[in-house]
């Protein structure tokens, strides 16, 4: 069977690779490249973990690690930095009690601290205050050079063209192209609603920045200082990667909509606030920024992911792991739109990532 990927980030670039595992002839389109700098898979690092307050994604979980295992044996690379981490806030915040709950559904180890000042000086708790620390949590060092490497691994012909359109019937057309297949999976990223217009997805403009600390930044490394999210204002941290001068924190709120094409607008106000958590929430860290890069969230109202069959034709699979939380589902969701693909089943992923849902 003959299979185009269309867009190279975490998702597509794993598609990509369980296409090829499983025999198919598969081709891959990026308008840049794998993990590129332009789209969501790039940077320094991102969160993994099971700790979510919702159970369906803290089941798929399982499954998920169990992928990054199998992509790191297959790259020789180490992917995944495991930490620890914990979820905190308010002991009777929905997030925190939701959490606890689907890290018991699902089986996870985890602890409730109820000293975790003792345990993690640099971060300030208030009273009131509980935090689930659950061992698996860290971070996936490199997302684009993860990206990357799983694309040359998938041994799959790659194509650095930008996919002008793909037909109902399959076939995928480029400037200089016109190529028929059996299926494609469109993981296009903030750029879907080229594909999709009909999709109420919204690309908006985030970033990540880095402050410099005020006492020596090996402080900053587990198991001192471990991967954290706040569950109730949604800012987190990560610890010292042992390279950057400065150490990340950042808000999962969404940013300006923006054009995908265009360029990234400043977000001056968004480190103003960072400053202001980090005062609350951090000893150790100046309001100094070191660096900061723009990255784009695409994102869906509910923030559930999609992985569909377009509603025109059973050959094409919209499949974006997306909304600031797909990073760490996509060899996961890569698998699922291969194995949609391949077999024309619609029951593959969870009901959740249908698109009736948005096209309501
Ligand atoms: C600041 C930030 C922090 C995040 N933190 C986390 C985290 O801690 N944990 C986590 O799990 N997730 C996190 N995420 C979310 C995660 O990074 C994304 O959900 C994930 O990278 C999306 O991957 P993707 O493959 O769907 O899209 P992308 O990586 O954007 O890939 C889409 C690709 O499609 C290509 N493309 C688009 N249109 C075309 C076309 N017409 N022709 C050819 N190619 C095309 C693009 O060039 C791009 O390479 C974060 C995101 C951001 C921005």
């Amino acid at each position: 069977m003959r299979v185009a990927v269309v867009g190279l980030g975490i998702a597509g670039a794993s598609a990509l690779y369980w296409l090829s595992k499983q025999g198919a002839q598969a081709d891959g389109y990026d308008q840049f490249y794998p993990g590129s700098e332009q789209g969501s898979s790039h940077g320094s690092a991102r969160i993994i973990r099971y700790s979510y307050p919702d159970p369906l994604y803290a089941g798929l979980m399982k499954e998920g690690y169990r992928l990054w295992r199998e992509l790191e044996s297959a790259t020789d690379r180490q992917m995944i930095i495991t930490t620890g981490g914990i979820y905190f806030g308010p002991a009777d915040h929905p997030e925190i009690i939701a959490t606890e709950s689907a890290l018991i559904e699902c089986g996870a180890d985890y602890e409730k601290l109820s000293h975790a000042a003792d345990r993690f000086p640099l971060i300030k708790f208030y009273d009131g205050e509980a935090a689930l620390y659950q061992p698996d949590m860290g971070y996936i060092t490199e997302p684009g050079r993860c990206a990357e490497e799983i694309v040359r691994r998938s041994h799959a012909r790659f194509q650095g063209d930008r996919v002008l359109r793909v037909d109902p019937d399959g076939s995928v057309h480029t400037r200089s192209s016109v190529t028929k297949y059996d299926a494609v999976i469109i993981a296009a990223g903030a750029w879907m609603n080229q594909f999709a217009p009909n999709l109420p997805v919204a690309p908006t403009a985030q970033q990540m920045v880095y402050f410099r600390p005020t006492l020596p930044i090996s402080q900053f490394s587990p198991p001192n200082y471990p991967v954290w999210i706040d569950a109730d204002t949604h800012y987190y941290g990560l610890p010292w990667n042992g390279k950057t001068q400065g150490i990340r924190v950042s808000a999962h709120i969404r940013g300006p909509q923006i054009d995908p094409d265009a360029d990234r607008p400043d977000l001056n106000e968004e480190t103003d606030r960072i400053r202001a958590y980090i005062d609350r929430r951090l000893s150790g860290l100046s309001d100094d920024v070191v660096f900061s890069s723009p990255c784009v969230y695409t994102n869906t109202p509910d923030e559930d992911f999609v992985l569909d069959f377009s509603p025109e034709s059973k050959k094409i699979v919209y499949l974006s792991a997306c909304s600031g939380h797909g990073f760490k589902f996509g060899p996961l969701m890569g698998k699922l739109a291969a194995e949609m693909a391949l077999s024309g089943d619609r029951s593959i992923p969870p009901e959740r990532f249908r698109l009736d849902r948005l096209l309501k």
